[in-house]
């Protein structure tokens, strides 16, 4: 989700053209730098990264594919372990996540950096830029966890660019979250291996995943990864019982076949279970995808109308405020559960996470 101008804490824009492109951390520097999980020594000061299924193998003194891990002899450091260059408080509705503590405040952090480079990116100016070009303001994860509890959010979210990419630090912010009664969130495109993911598993609360297409076109041509290692992430979230909800952008022309998304749909259902939220959301014309309109209402619409007819119960339509596809319905009765308009919830008809109407377990994280 974009960055609010409005609700902006903190965003540290690239000063694009400034600084150039700026050389490894010197020597004296690497005694800040924070030493990275997820590699393996090779030969020759070498080391092979195996945080995400790009697998860089790294010669001395470079960086990986992300930009912001560095090889200084045979030793791999994270560059933005708790370097923020954005920090906002936006509402849980925005992530968005749906069936998870409706209307809570969440801490929403990002550090420089992405594992892919999707065309129609939000957030480019901090996702794919340089990481010496960023002001970034030093946020330790015991000083993230109280600010977040001083500002009264129950929730920390990850997010922006992509937090597998300061996994480091997202796990450590986590953990000190947890200590202060802070739940977190991960905001992801997914792109991760299985063990880290596993490990952020034990002290994470929920995780939405951008699924961005159902071939692997798609994210050839316009993301730069692959579809497979999301699905295995999401094969494995489901697995360990980690509450998730997948939003898809729709592309005109791009990623909206009816076909294509019948066959994501109807695969949502059966390898992760019908109570999945999905959310479909409108694309605007932005980045490297200025070409393309935006999606149409009708096409988010069928989108959404694909969904429920695949047998899932709790679709959404996104980026469109007022759209009947921003509430919660029971899947028994119909009953609106939870009312939304844009961010905002309006009302709720949900007793101990069940639908007061007819009493149907809704499924989500209610308190
Ligand atoms: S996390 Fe970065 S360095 Fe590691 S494999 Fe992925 S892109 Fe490469």
């Amino acid at each position: 989700m974009k960055i609010s101008r409005r609700q902006f804490l903190f965003t540290a824009a690239a000063s694009l053209g400034a600084a150039g492109i700026a050389a490894a951390a010197g020597k004296n520097d690497v005694d800040k730098l924070h030493e990275a999980r997820y590699y393996k020594k090779l030969p020759q000061r070498k080391i092979e990264c195996e945080l995400c299924p790009r697998r860089c193998v790294i010669d001395d003194m470079e960086r990986g594919y992300c930009g912001v891990r560095e090889n200084h002899g045979g030793v791999y450091y994270s560059l933005v372990y708790g370097q923020v260059c954005s920090a906002n408080i936006d509402p849980i509705e925005k992530k968005p996540l749906f069936h998870f503590l409706p209307g809570a405040k969440a801490f929403s952090i990002a550090t420089v950096g992405c594992n892919v480079m999707c065309k129609f990116c939000q957030n480019w100016e901090i996702s794919q830029a340089n990481v010496d070009q960023v002001k970034s303001m030093e946020l330790l994860p015991a000083q993230t966890a109280a600010i977040a509890k001083d500002r009264r959010c129950e929730v920390i979210a990850y997010t922006y660019t992509e937090p597998v990419v300061f996994t480091e630090y997202m796990y450590d912010c986590a953990v000190e979250g947890r200590k202060a009664g802070v739940r977190s969130v991960m905001i992801s495109n997914g792109y991760i291996n299985a063990q880290p993911m596993k490990d952020l598993c034990n002290v994470l609360d929920a995780v939405k995943i951008d699924l961005k297409a159902f071939n692997e076109r798609f994210y050839r041509e316009l993301v730069a990864g692959e579809l497979k290692p999301v699905l295995d992430t999401l094969v494995l979230l489901k697995k360990q019982k980690m509450w998730t909800e997948i939003v898809y952008l729709v592309i005109p022309g791009q990623n909206d076949d009816p076909g294509e998304l019948r066959e994501m749909c109807t695969w949502i259902k059966n390898d992760l279970g019908p109570e999945t939220p999905v959310h479909f959301s409108r694309f605007h014309p932005q980045y490297r995808l200025t070409n393309i309109p935006a999606t149409p209402l009708e096409v988010l619409r069928k989108a959404r109308r694909i969904g429920l007819e695949c047998g899932l119960y709790y679709v959404y339509t996104g980026n469109v405020p007022g759209d009947e596809g921003e509430s919660t319905y029971c899947p028994n009765c119909g009953a609106v559960v939870i009312k939304r308009f844009g961010f905002s919830v309006l009302s709720r008809a949900l007793k101990d996470g069940r639908c007061v109407a007819c009493g149907r377990a809704i499924a989500g994280v209610w308190s």
